[in-house]
Formats: structure tokens, C-alpha cells, sequence
């Protein structure tokens, strides 16, 4: 590759600085294999260190949570938030309650989210946070407990107007609520603080579908670059959460055929495709704290394949929607060989930096989640809206504007990623729209 070593060389800094962080190299350097020949080829981004100050955390909080369990057993956790950027506006990202959550998880979505709040030409910067709980095997009442621990350290750093929290793996509704009961009660204010609140307390229509929808809405699009529609088209999606639900929705409503979803412990088969009923279960075992997808085929008689991955089967599109690096060099090699069309992102770099060459290399339709998974924090960014003029929209007005979003984020993709020979690098495309919005306004604010 032309100026592999200037990206080398820019990420040898950047491992001596963050040592032990894999995670957050691999989300730098899928970022600086575009960027740094970008900036190289832009004088106007040079000798301001743009990129490192990029990688660098604006602000990283990191907190002890003591709470007790059911039992009155004392449990500790620990708690953070990374203010990334906040170059476009206060710091925008959700929260994660998994046990995989460290600060080098952390960092890399806090660093994704940066581009992809700028891809969603909103006036949002970028953060991430959460716990190393998890929500898998908790009560109810243990779940709350934690929330309110949790939001007693972290609401002295966040604020409508300063970093905005939502929900992630393993917060949801349910979650959001407590955090934000608790944030009321401490800071006696009703303020937009968080997004994805309920309905009937501040909450958009459609920001729970919105993740979902918007990679469905995104990956029509990158169909029709080749004269494809998703009519009859068989779907492979991984996972069952927040996201997969929405994806399979639209999917199922758009007249394509779900056919998997998946959990930690293996995959469901269901050939006639997963629709009405089976849909609105997926909702209900979230609030049973598991994260067996066996459940499902027990429920519904479907084919069950233990510790195995949905992308073995025949499919024409795949929608990694479960965690990062969900998806490696042999999935993408089986993604392949089975003649996928379409590899849309509905988690947060569930592909590993393997997956994508191969998937750049066969010139399938490839589209990184700070891309196509951008519409949550989209409507995020308009329930915001919504709460600071005290109006809400209508449903149609949301799914308007989120699939306007969607359609511009596209757009921006093909103007910095379509090559000489028409093939749309939607990786290349999508950094390079999200670092120019963010490095202009970082040249205006100065060096800070
Ligand atoms: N967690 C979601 C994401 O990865 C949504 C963030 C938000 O709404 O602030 O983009």
C-alpha cells in the first residue's frame, strides 16, 4: 500500500502510548490506513498532529461501583466514560453493561463513535461508556440497584448540554430508565440528559428501531450501486438484541427473508423466515436476561446449531449484529464461498480487520457499522432535538429524517470511497466524510 509507512509509523506511536489496547489499535489503524494517506495528499491537514489528537481521549473517567446483589453480597464493578471529541458538539455515545467492558473496549467505540456522529451530519461529538456488569443472569431489582450506583458517580460529568448517554449492549429501556430516575433525583432536574427515555418521558418514536432500521435502510442502497433490490433477498443476521430485532423488522417488512440470528451459544435456522410473532418474542427475551438464542428454537420447534456461526449458510446478505470481532478471516472466507452480494455492519466493527480485506479483495459490497449502523445515534441526536423545544414528532417525521441521514451518510461514502473502477470502498468512503468535518472544526477551534 502507498505510505505504509507513514500509517506504520504513526501507529507504532500510538501502541507506545496505549499499550496493551488491541481493541482501540485495530479501530485506529482501520481509521489510519485511509487517513494518513489522506492527510498526506491534503496539505491543509498537515503538521497540526489532527490524527494523534484524535486518538487521544479528551477526558477518560474511570470509577469504582460498589452495590449489593440480592443475596446482600457486596459486588464492585467498574464504571467509565470516555469523552472523546468534542470538536461538533457535546460528547454523543451509549453505554455498555457486558463483561467484556474494559477501557481498551471503551476507547475503541468511543473513538468509532467519533466518526460516526460526524458521518450523521448532526451537531454531535463522540464518547462511550459503561461497566464491566453485566445484565446476563441479574434480577430486576439487582439491575436497578446498579444503575442508580452507577449514575450516583457519573452524573457529575454528564449533561444535556455536555455528554449525553444512551443505551448500548445490555442497556435498553429498562435501564435508561433507572439511570435517568436516579439522575432526576440527584441533580433535581427533568433534562435531556440521556437518549432512549421512554415515550411518555422524553423518548423519540423509533429510537429503539432506529439502529436496525437505519442498516436496513443503508443496505438498500448499497444494493440498488448495483441494480439490486431487497425483494426475496435471504438474510443472515448475528445476534438477537436491540439492534438484530430492528434489522430484522425492516428486513422482514421490506419483502427479504431473515433466515438466522444468533447468541454467544450458537445459531437458529429458520428457512421460511423469521416474521410476526418470532419478531416480537426476540423483544421479550431481552427482559429474561439471557443470552441463549436456544430459547428461540425451543419456543418456536426452528433448527438450532450450537457453537457454530450463521454465515455457514446460504445466504445473498450478512448483518453482523452482535458484538466486535464477531466475524473473522474464516467466517469472511465462508461469506464468500457461499456468494454473499452484501456485508453490512449492524454492531460496532464486528469484522476483523482480516474479514474486511477479503471482503475488499472480492469487491462485495462492504460497509463499516460507523457507517451503516449510524441511524441510532441519529435519532438519538433528534430525540435531543425534540427535548430542547419540548415538541415531539410524529413517527413519520423521524423515519423521514432517519432515512434522510441514512441517505447522506451513503452519499458521502461514494464521494470519498468509489475508485476508478466504479467499486465503492464504503470503509474508505465513511472515514474520510467523517474525519473532514471533524478535522475543519478542530483547525477552527485551535490547538486546545
Ligand atoms: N450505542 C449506539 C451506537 O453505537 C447509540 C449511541 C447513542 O444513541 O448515543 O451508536
Amino acid at each position: 500500500m502507498k505510505y505504509q509507512k507513514e500509517v506504520d509509523s504513526f501507529m507504532y506511536d500510538v501502541i507506545q502510548h496505549n499499550p496493551g489496547e488491541s481493541i482501540f489499535h485495530q479501530a485506529v489503524y482501520e481509521v489510519a490506513e485511509t487517513i494518513i494517506p489522506f492527510i498526506i495528499e491534503n496539505p491543509k491537514y498537515q503538521g497540526k498532529k489532527i490524527m494523534e489528537r484524535i486518538a487521544e481521549p479528551e477526558r477518560v473517567i474511570l470509577f469504582k461501583i460498589g452495590w449489593k446483589d440480592d443475596k446482600g453480597e457486596v459486588q464492585v464493578n467498574r464504571g467509565f466514560r470516555i469523552e472523546m471529541n468534542s470538536c461538533l458538539g457535546p460528547y454523543k455515545g451509549g453505554l455498555r453493561f457486558h463483561s467484556s467492558v474494559t477501557l481498551d473496549s471503551l476507547k475503541f467505540l468511543a473513538f468509532e463513535q467519533v466518526f460516526k456522529n460526524s458521518l450523521t451530519t448532526l451537531s454531535l461529538g463522540g464518547g462511550k461508556g459503561g461497566s464491566d456488569f453485566s445484565p446476563i443472569g441479574k434480577t430486576d431489582d439487582e439491575i436497578m440497584r446498579f444503575c442508580y450506583a452507577f449514575m450516583s458517580e457519573i452524573y457529575k460529568y454528564i449533561g444535556a448540554d455536555t455528554d449525553i448517554p444512551a443505551g448500548d449492549i445490555g442497556v435498553g429501556g429498562r435501564e435508561i430508565g433507572y439511570l435517568f430516575g436516579q439522575y432526576k433525583k440527584l441533580t433535581n432536574q427533568f433534562t435531556g440528559v440521556l437518549t432512549g427515555k421512554g415515550l411518555e418521558w422524553g423518548g423519540s418514536l423509533l429510537r429503539p428501531e432506529a439502529t436496525g432500521f437505519g442498516v436496513v435502510y443503508f443496505m438498500k442502497q448499497m444494493l440498488e450501486t448495483r441494480g439490486l433490490s431487497l425483494k426475496g433477498k435471504r438474510v443472515a443476521v448475528s445476534g438477537f438484541g436491540n439492534v438484530s430485532w430492528g434489522a430484522v423488522t425492516k428486513a422482514t417488512e421490506m419483502g427479504a427473508k431473515v433466515i438466522t440470528i444468533s447468541g454467544p451459544d450458537g445459531y437458529i435456522y429458520d428457512p421460511d423466515g423469521i416474521s410476526g410473532e418470532k419478531i416480537d418474542y426476540m423483544l421479550e427475551m431481552r427482559f429474561k436476561n439471557t443470552d441463549k438464542v436456544k430459547d428461540f428454537a425451543d419456543k418456536y420447534g426452528v433448527e438450532y446449531i450450537p457453537n457454530k456461526k450463521p454465515w455457514e449458510v446460504e445466504a445473498d446478505i450478512a448483518l453482523p449484529c452482535a458484538i466486535q470481532n464477531e466475524l473473522l478471516k474464516d467466517d469472511a472466507e465462508d461469506i464468500i464461498r457461499n456468494n454473499y452480494i452484501c456485508v453490512a455492519e449492524g454492531a460496532n466493527m464486528p469484522c476483523t480487520s482480516e474479514a474486511v480485506h477479503l471482503f475488499q479483495k472480492a469487491k462485495l459490497l462492504y460497509s463499516p457499522g460507523k457507517a451503516s449502523n449510524a441511524g441510532g445515534v441519529a435519532v438519538s441526536g433528534i430525540e435531543m432535538v425534540q427535548n430542547a423545544s419540548h415538541y415531539p414528532y410524529k413517527k413519520e417525521e423521524v423515519d423521514e429524517r432517519l432515512k434522510g441521514i441514512m441517505s447522506t451518510i451513503h452519499s458521502n461514502c461514494i464521494k470519498y470511497g468509489k475508485d476508478d473502477t466504479g467499486y465503492i470502498d464504503y470503509l474508505k468512503g465513511a472515514n474520510i466524510a467523517g474525519f473532514v468535518k471533524v478535522a475543519d472544526a478542530m483547525l477552527d477551534q485551535g490547538i486546545v
